[in-house]
């Protein structure tokens, strides 16, 4: 059983292994699959800044790249509660456009509960999403 604030914590934790020695911006992100899994994911940085990726990329494709396509929920974790940048909300989009996502503070604080299809109004892909694939 995976209540938001065990996702919360995930993410906190997760957000203790970025690397962003550039930003000093620490993001965590845990994902929780329909299986009951949880993928955690934290911001990567490089000298080179088009590199970089965030956090909730990483959750997902280390979620997608174990065979958990089926996303339910997720938590971003910065310390001030920041949102998720359009990249990654069409990823997030991607696998599941009711994807709960719940954005907090590193005390624990939800600063917005939403969906991916609400972060992402008017979203690109294949007539919707891919449900069976
Ligand atoms: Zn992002």
């Amino acid at each position: 059983m995976h209540d938001k604030s065990q996702l919360i914590q995930e993410a906190i934790k997760a957000s203790k292994l970025a690397y962003a020695p550039y930003s000093k911006y620490f993001v965590g992100a845990a994902l929780l699959t329909k299986s009951g899994k949880i993928f955690t994911g934290c911001n990567v940085e490089n000298a080179s800044y088009g590199l970089c990726i965030c956090a909730e990329r990483i959750a997902v494709f280390n979620a997608v790249s174990n065979g958990e396509r089926g996303l339910s929920s997720i938590a971003v974790v910065t310390a001030d509660g920041g949102s998720s940048c359009g990249a990654c909300r069409q990823v997030m989009y991607e696998f599941n456009p009711q994807l709960s996502i719940i954005i907090a503070n590193f005390k624990g604080e939800i600063v917005l509960e939403t969906t991916a299809l609400d972060l992402l109004p008017h979203p690109f892909g294949l007539d919707g999403h891919l449900t069976n694939f």
